[in-house]
């Protein structure tokens, strides 16, 4: 039984698609969201990454906007340029 070589570039592919989840340009980590290969905003409380609408949408929020600003001195999520 040896390993065959398709199989593993199969099974490299289906956990690199799950993977980029919440990862720099991957996916948006918002599950509900999920946005392909538009994750640019840095969440510096859950260390993942967000699409900009996301992000935006999380650095508005009435309860982190104060929160973010008290822990980090700026907003939540911040752009990666
Ligand atoms: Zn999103």
């Amino acid at each position: 039984m040896g390993l065959d070589k398709n199989d593993l570039f199969f099974e490299n592919a289906v956990i690199t698609s799950i993977d980029d989840k919440g990862e720099l340009n991957g996916k948006c980590n918002i599950t509900s969201c999920q946005k392909p290969n538009s994750a640019t905003w840095y969440n510096h409380s859950t260390q993942k990454y967000y699409c900009p609408s996301c992000a935006k949408r999380l650095n508005n929020d009435i309860f982190n906007k104060p929160a973010a600003l008290d822990m980090f001195g700026h907003d939540l999520c911040t752009v990666v340029k």
